[in-house]
């Protein structure tokens, strides 16, 4: 037997803590332009997160795209102190079915028929293509893979993480210059750069990680 959620209080607790992932029934709303790019952000297979439904910190094992945080970078953005949702009869899915009393019935299932970026951009819009290539390119998997050898002395792998902090910065600059992106739109388009997405990364980049400081004479 199926046990129904209860019903939502309305108090914002969830609401506080950040905006939701989206699925596939979110679509309408994203075709609508409500949930545009420049108020979604994309969260990349492999990349580190707090996870505020099954909790716990970890990877990714598949893309998320969700809301973006409010102004003072928490909670959602479409929400409104002291407890308002000022999109509440179009919410999305997961705001419909989360519970704070029950949250156990969403955890178990809320990773399943996620919206990515595939999703939203149709296959023959160049934006696709370019996104393709930046996230083959800059695999957070095989990077922080690459980071954990660089650490440990690899210099072929430290080389490689150096390439793809290159690119990454580059398809930074070429999306805004060159395919007319809102620089406020590459949060959705890229992600987050890549020493936010990867902390194993930050500490590659760090002294006696990625760059090693030179011996004085
Ligand atoms: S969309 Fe509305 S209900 Fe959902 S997290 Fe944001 S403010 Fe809360």
């Amino acid at each position: 037997m199926i046990e129904a959620v209860p019903a939502c209080r309305r108090c914002g607790v969830c609401c506080r803590r950040g905006g939701p992932s989206l699925s596939r029934r979110d679509l309408p709303l994203v075709a609508s332009g409500l949930l545009r790019p420049a108020r979604l952000m994309v969260l990349r297979r492999g990349e580190h997160v707090a996870d505020n439904v099954a909790g716990g910190v970890g990877p990714l094992a598949v893309e998320l795209v969700r809301l973006r945080p409010g102004p003072d970078g928490r909670g959602c953005l479409f929400f409104r102190e002291p407890h308002t949702c000022s999109v509440h009869s179009e919410r999305p899915e997961q705001c419909r079915t989360l519970s704070c009393d029950a949250p156990g019935a969403v955890a178990a299932t809320y990773l399943e028929d996620r919206l990515s970026r595939r999703d939203i951009l149709a296959s023959d819009d160049p934006l696709a293509a370019l996104c393709a290539h930046h996230e083959a390119e800059t695999d957070l998997v095989r990077l922080a893979l690459l980071c954990r050898r660089a650490l440990a002395g690899h210099a072929p792998s430290r080389e490689e993480v150096a390439r793809a902090v290159r690119l990454d910065a580059a398809f930074r600059e070429l999306l805004p210059a060159r395919a007319g992106v809102a620089a406020a739109d590459l949060p959705f388009y890229l992600g987050r750069p890549l020493a936010r997405a990867l902390p194993v990364l930050r500490a590659a980049l760090g002294v006696g990680g990625l760059y090693k400081p030179v011996p004085s004479a």
